[in-house]
């Protein structure tokens, strides 16, 4: 799509710059900070039996973690190491030994009794498991037994009532592509991955509004560019290395903005553990922060583009990049009239953010000459997230920030599947390379030689909920086939997640460890099977980052847990014995003949074939999608998209509330205190002023409720945004509705309001009218 190849890593300036210091006091003593160094000795601890094994995973695999990309320990931003604590906290995953059998075959009651984290640490899957209804324990299958009995209720069922699920961490493009190629070939459209949960918004909004579905710029651009946003992202804890290129930004002069509810303390000021002056003394790392309400964002972002039509009205070209919107932009004047008719009032009561702030952001934007937005589940995980998103493109196309150096549109992915999970086509909107459009489909028919089913496959939650039909209902779904995920302990509404797993007839849990939703029952059976890691699959896989670079991971030598197999061979088994008759059309002899298979159906991807040596790597798309304005929309040109503000309706005394994450990657939970700021993952994060009106002290038990669910934490204050509080997820899932989701990107709502007391005045109105009371106020949710 770009002509402009990236010119790969660049250096960090060799001598320090004090004016970004947090301090003179050396490490940061006395502040609540990640002590790396620390972390970093716990994990050579944990992986002493297989050190060579670690060392080998990180300095020639593509890590596993998020979707920063990294092969090895270098990238292609900076030169110098790149290696952060997910990465080690999440190495264990792939080096630690099989569960005894002492362990697996105990009472299935045992094993729930221990929380994920404790699941986790027992060690990997050994071999093909099963539990029938009524049984206490799992019994040990062959995989030919386990295969047969999942193939056979397969041929059973129409393809309507089964489901398929891929997770993010450390899945390779290998293995979704082969997972959706097979659930087709098998028959159902079902087929879903994580990004339903983080990032579908992103790719939904993109697409309409730019004709992307991805990151538009790279991480380089961050370096130089003159204002480098960050909408609901906190990037400093969810992909640690990129505060190396917020540092080597900062270097260049780049001012750095924060959009968050809770002045997150990781994007204030980090201790870079790769640069000695950053390691020692800290980086400042934002300029400014601006603590919107959460749901606030579009009425925010409306309040800038309201300021530039004012600044237009002063002086022609002031604020608005015309060269660029008159060649490369549909919609200006619908927008603008849109944005006109709101009142500052009102989109200062939605965003939380006075007008004169509104306006100061807008002028700084006006006056850049290049300008990065990078955004994250802050904007994603709403019941309007894809309107989100689109205002995000709307900034960076009035100010022509698109398809050039230092500038573009970025939702930084978390883990490292995200991004070539939908690309690769395990999606129900997406065939590898494009969506379910009719020419996607004739040209995938083409390529795999059978034709498509042609019904709507439904996403994730609504897979879920069509566990709970009826049984004669056609889309009623009695088996589904999870690679990882843990919708436990991800999706919102635990109680009623856990009655549709419960619900299904066979329940197929294809993972490297149990976790809770492993152990739940179904009706007729639970099949567990084990997988191979990205690192133990034969001839390697690949996976895609945020900035679009495939980057391949070779098999790496070690121990092996023997009956473990490569993700996509499984499915490839397994398509073949539901479809005996078309078991040519799944005939990959190696994972080579998978990525040669990849290249013709997903065209962005050519040059995947060619992948085959540590550290190999391609960028599909060049350096910028869009590259000099020009869209792969119809008509070559971005489209400016009008929203309405999102009703957000809380009664006086309610808080908005949203999730945060802590030490953890995705749910799997590395520590109870959160390193940044020293909350417990039971805390719950409010405004001074707030928790003092209610009378509650720091540190007191509360009691945080809605019509949803109910959560039992402690305060803790902080810098929040007033009238506002956060939980950790997943622990505050219980809080969130269930069934809502954004309507064009199936995204589930991940936020809410609330009502918030003390625990002892909670308890104390053990009337059950008056908790009805109050919970009648709660007319709606918010995001
Ligand atoms: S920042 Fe992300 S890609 Fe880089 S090492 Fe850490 S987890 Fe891996």
């Amino acid at each position: 799509m770009g002509k402009t190849k990236h010119t790969g890593p660049m250096k960090l300036p060799k001598l320090p710059d004090p004016k970004l210091w947090v301090s003179p006091i050396p490490f940061g003593l006395g502040k609540v900070k990640p002590h790396h160094l620390r972390d970093t000795v716990k994990v050579v601890w944990e992986n002493r039996d297989n050190l060579s094994y670690a060392a080998r995973i990180l300095t020639q695999g593509v890590c596993d973690g998020c979707a920063l990309g990294v092969s090895g320990l270098h990238d292609q931003t900076l030169a110098g190491p790149h290696l952060c604590t997910t990465r080690l906290n999440v190495l264990r995953l792939n080096t630690m030994p099989a569960i005894k059998d002492e362990v697996i075959f105990q009472d299935i009651h045992e094993l729930r009794k221990l929380s994920s984290t404790e699941l986790r640490k027992l060690g990997r899957i050994p071999y093909p498991l099963m539990r029938r209804k009524g049984e206490d324990r799992f019994k040990r299958l062959t995989w030919d037994e386990a295969l047969t009995i999942i193939a056979d209720k397969m041929k059973e069922l129409d393809p309507k009532q089964m489901a398929f699920y891929l997770t993010s961490r450390g899945i390779t493009n290998e293995s979704y592509y082969v997972a959706a190629k097979a659930a087709r070939l098998i028959g159902t459209n079902n087929i879903d991955n994580a990004s339903r949960i983080c990032h579908s918004p992103s790719k939904t909004a993109l697409k309409r509004s730019l004709g992307i579905g991805a990151s538009s710029c790279t991480y380089k651009d961050w370096i130089g560019t003159d204002v480098l946003v960050f909408w609901g992202s906190v990037a400093a804890n969810n992909q640690p290395v990129s505060t190396k290129y917020m540092y080597a930004a900062k270097r260049k002069g780049t001012k750095i903005i924060v959009i968050n509810p809770y002045h997150e303390p990781a994007m204030d000021e980090y201790w870079v553990p790769s640069i000695p002056d950053s390691a020692l003394f800290g980086t400042k790392l934002a300029d400014d922060f601006y603590q919107v309400n959460i749901g606030g964002d579009i009425a925010f972002m409306h309040g800038i583009m309201k300021h530039w039509f004012e600044m237009e009205n002063e002086k022609r070209g002031s604020a608005i990049n015309y060269d660029f919107v008159e060649k490369h932009v549909n919609g200006f004047d619908k927008l603008k009239q849109h944005v006109e008719q709101y009142d500052w009032e009102a989109l200062e009561k939605s965003s939380g953010i006075s007008k004169e702030r509104m306006k100061e952001l807008a002028k700084m934007l006006a006056a850049a000459n290049s300008g990065v937005f990078v955004w994250s589940m802050g904007l994603t995980q709403h019941r309007f997230g894809t309107d989100n998103i689109s205002q995000v493109a709307n900034l960076a196309l009035l100010r022509g920030f698109i398809g050039r150096e230092h500038c573009g549109v970025m939702p930084i992915r978390g883990h490292s599947g995200v991004q070539g999970s939908g690309e690769m086509g395990a999606d129900p909107f997406s065939l590898p390379g494009g969506g379910f459009d009719k020419e996607t489909v004739e040209r995938i028919e083409n390529v795999w030689g059978f034709e498509l089913p042609k019904w709507q496959g439904d996403m994730v939650g609504v897979s879920l909920e069509n566990a709970l039909l009826p049984d004669d209902h056609e889309r009623k779904l009695k088996l589904y086939y999870m690679s990882g995920g843990n919708f436990l302990e991800t999706m919102p509404n635990p109680d009623f997640v856990k009655q549709c797993l419960e619900n299904l007839e066979l329940r197929v849990h294809q993972d490297i460890i149990f976790n809770t939703s492993t152990l739940l029952d179904a009706k007729e059976a639970v099949i567990v099977l084990p997988a191979m890691t990205r690192y133990e699959q034969p001839g390697g896989g690949t996976s895609t980052s945020t900035e679009r670079m495939v980057y391949f991971s070779p098999e790496i030598k070690g121990p092996r847990i023997e009956e473990a197999r490569a993700e996509w061979q499984i499915f490839v088994d397994l398509a073949k014995r539901v479809k005996p008759e078309r078991k040519h059309l799944m005939n990959f002899q190696d994972a080579f003949a998978v990525r040669a298979e990849i290249a013709k159906a997903a065209p962005d991807y050519d040059g995947i074939q060619h992948l085959k040596h540590k550290g190999d790597v391609f960028q599909w798309g060049g350096a910028w999608l869009c590259e000099d304005g020009i869209c792969p929309t119809e008509d070559g040109k971005g489209n400016l998209i009008t929203v309405e503000l999102p009703e957000l309706r809380k009664a006086e005394g309610q808080f908005y509330a949203t999730s945060r994450r802590g030490k953890q990657f995705n749910s799997m939970i590395y520590s109870e205190r959160d390193p940044f700021n020293g909350a417990d993952r039971y805390d719950v994060l409010m405004f001074r002023e707030d928790a003092e009106k209610l009378g509650i002290q720091d540190g007191e038990a509360v009691v945080v409720y809605n019509r949803h669910g109910l959560f039992q934490g402690r305060a803790k204050v902080e810098n929040v945004k007033q009238g506002n509080i956060a939980v950790y997820w997943p622990e505050g899932n219980s809080l969130f509705p269930k069934g809502v989701y954004e309507q064009y990107a199936g995204i589930p709502e991940y936020n809410t309001t609330v009502i918030v007391e003390k625990a002892e005045t909670f308890y104390a109105q053990k009337d059950v009218k008056y908790k009805e009371k109050r919970i009648e106020e709660l007319e709606m949710e918010v995001g």
